[in-house]
């Protein structure tokens, strides 16, 4: 007997011989064999009886006691390798768990906890939207639903009925959400209801935990899985709903090889299935709208809050005008002072950490870069260092200019930690937290944070992303979003896109209690479409915006992208490996492919590695995946050059 292995590399399956102790190997299972030389890991692909090749090397040891995956999975695997150009291996080892069956393990779970209703009434609405979804779920056939619900209309508790249907006919479900961390109370109330039957994929679970959860969801012990990303695979029987939530996070797009997004592959595994599949948002990204209006996905509405409860009033402050303090507008610093006196809570957003992101010389002008990567330095003045974002090269602050020798460094701009430090002088008495990468690993988990805020221990959170996802504080009455122009400048073409969301989602977390809400968004650029339908809570009026401008400009959902992006030491040579793909791509795709570049990417080095990059616009994968193998196999001969290929890229940074 032999059997064809599959690496966790960019290599074809190999043959080896089963020896005769270990007939009982099976498809699936993880084994140990000798790869040019060393031992290595791979997972059985298929078995034969027969090899016409000589001199075969046998398996050395097997690890698993039974298959990691199962012929539903490897299908998955195969398609992923196919759309996302990369080898079988690679794509099975994104989906199994790290680590080895050994014994079973009990997953503990923490979170923080707030008092909340257990029964709700559904919204006419809502209990529209169930009905549609409960019959679709019944016909057992493939539907896919965009459900565009503004933030705090209750898509939770539809999710929880729908696949409380689901296991009533036997059948599993999968719910993703961007972050399980920042969703606690959406987990409590899952366990509450669904007890030993669910898994929770969480991020901090140990290897041994995940891989126990892994067999429990294998053999049927659990039935309804809830994870970020990777939980996409989660080793169901049978299949009856998927739920995507918040639909539009980047997070569902993999940025290691292959780049997957669980999007993608849910449609896929619906498709397999028969099942439902939901995508859910109050801020649906573009190409799934777009796929809603013309018909090819379900649109399903919810539009008003639960309980009766308004959305945010929302204002804007003119950055441009505000003189002096120019963080914090009068306007916001006094909404502030009344929240502080009626003991509300405020939420503070600005996607910028660090102290301040921008130190150069007033002399001449010199701008601290890292030496890795073409990135300004950030200021921390916690750790008193400049730090790179990218690759974490850290130094101390110069005392004086490198290039002209003068002593007037300046720190400009604002990171979280400069505005903590700042509101602690304007507002003395108020108990003001940082929450963003920083803070998380040195001081308090998040959930300590958030538990301390649901308590009201916490005056003012001050975060960056991470305080804009699924909190649900109803204390909460002043939301401010400090600059709403970071992400507008971005040169991607979604900028637009990711700044009416962040705006969207931040809001989101204003008034949701009886007390009414209120949001104050501080920009430069007051009259841009994304800021000002996102004060207006007005999702299709920015949408029709955008898809204008997508179909002018010819960006997705008008074509597909693959984005090539070459490494490497010496620009030179990625630039001409770069034009010997646009050769191969022009021949071998003829008339079906649009190329832009090659062109330096707009982080033109990263880690010491220069980086350019070939836009590739396309009508469909499909038509082009075949030159991308081709291509892969010659640029991988190139010293010196990594080429990655992005397949529906979401940053083209
Ligand atoms: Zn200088
Ligand atoms: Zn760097």
């Amino acid at each position: 007997m032999y059997a064809e292995i599959v690496f966790n590399r960019p290599i074809s399956p190999y043959t080896y011989r089963i020896p005769e102790n270990m007939n009982n190997i099976q498809i699936g299972m993880r084994v140990e064999v000798d790869l040019s030389g060393s031992l290595t890991t791979g997972i059985v692909y298929r078995i034969t009886d027969n090899c016409s090749l000589e001199d075969i090397k046998p398996i050395k040891q097997v690890i698993d006691k039974s298959p990691v995956l199962n012929d539903d999975l490897i299908k998955v695997a195969e398609w992923i390798s196919q759309y996302y150009v990369c080898s079988l291996g690679e794509a099975c080892w994104a989906i199994i768990p790290k680590g080895v069956k050994k014994r079973d393990v009990k997953v503990k779970h923490d979170g923080y906890s707030t008092r909340s209703k257990d029964i709700f009434e559904l919204t006419q609405e809502q209990s529209h939207v169930l009905d549609e979804l409960t019959r679709a779920v019944e016909r057992s056939e493939l539907y896919t639903y965009l459900l565009h619900g503004v933030t705090g209309s209750g898509k939770t508790e539809v999710y929880l009925r729908v696949i409380k249907r689901v296991i009533e006919m036997g059948k599993g479900a999968i719910l993703l959400v961007p972050e399980i961390a920042l969703t606690p109370q959406t987990v409590r109330y899952f366990e509450k209801r669904f007890g030993n039957t669910l898994a929770v994929l969480h991020s901090r679970l140990t290897k041994a935990e995940r891989i126990n959860e892994w067999y429990r969801i294998m053999n049927g012990e659990k039935k309804i899985v809830i994870g970020a990303r990777s939980a996409i695979f989660a080793p169901l029987k049978r299949i009856g709903i998927i739920i995507i939530d918040e639909e539009h996070e980047t997070s569902y797009k993999s940025d290691d090889t292959p780049r997957y997004n669980a999007r993608s592959v849910a449609y896929y595994r619906a498709k397999m299935h028969n099942s439902v599949l939901i995508l859910g948002s109050a801020t649906p990204s573009i190409e799934s709208y777009y796929l809603a209006k013309s018909k090819k996905f379900k649109l399903l509405e919810l539009t008003t809050r639960v309980l009766n409860q308004n959305l945010p009033k929302t204002k804007i402050s003119d950055l441009r005008k505000v003189r002096g303090r120019k963080f914090i507008s009068n306007q916001l610093y006094r909404a502030i002072e009344t929240r502080l006196k009626n003991n509300e809570q405020v939420i503070l957003f600005l996607n910028r950490r660090g102290y301040s992101p921008f130190v150069f010389c007033e002399n001449c002008g010199y701008v601290m870069k890292c030496k890795n990567c073409d990135i300004s330095m950030t200021y921390h003045r916690n750790k008193k260092k400049l730090i790179c974002h990218y690759c974490g090269y850290t130094v101390d602050p110069p005392e004086l200019c490198p290039n002209c020798g003068s002593e007037k460094i300046s720190f400009s701009g604002f990171g979280t930690e400069r505005i903590e430090d700042l509101l602690n002088n304007l507002f003395p008495g108020a108990v003001i937290v940082r929450m963003d990468t920083d803070t998380l690993k040195r001081r308090k988990s998040l959930s300590e944070i958030l538990n301390a805020f649901a308590k009201r221990q916490i005056d003012i959170l001050i975060g960056t992303q991470i305080v804009t996802k699924g909190l649900h504080f109803p204390n909460v009455t002043l939301v401010g979003v400090l600059n709403a122009d970071i992400a507008l400048n971005f040169p991607d073409f979604r900028a637009a896109e990711r700044t009416f969301d962040l705006i969207t989602q931040v809001a989101g977390r204003a008034g949701r209690g009886e007390k009414g809400g209120e949001v104050i968004i501080q920009t430069y650029n007051p009259s841009h479409y994304a800021i000002q339908t996102a004060k207006s809570h007005d999702y299709l009026t920015f949408f029709i915006q955008e898809i204008k401008y997508r179909q002018a400009l010819n960006y997705p959902p008008f074509c597909r992208i693959v984005r090539l992006v070459f490494r490497g030491k010496k620009q030179k040579k990625l630039f001409e490996t770069a034009c010997i793909a646009i050769d191969i791509i022009k021949e071998k795709a003829k008339n079906k492919v649009v190329i832009l570049g090659p062109s330096v990417c707009p982080l033109s080095r990263i880690k010491q590695n220069y980086r350019v990059h070939v836009i590739v616009k396309t009508d469909g994968i499909a038509g082009i995946n075949s030159v991308l193998f081709e291509l892969n196999s010659k640029v991988k001969r190139v010293s010196g050059v990594y080429m990655e290929i992005d397949i529906d890229p979401i940053s083209m940074l």
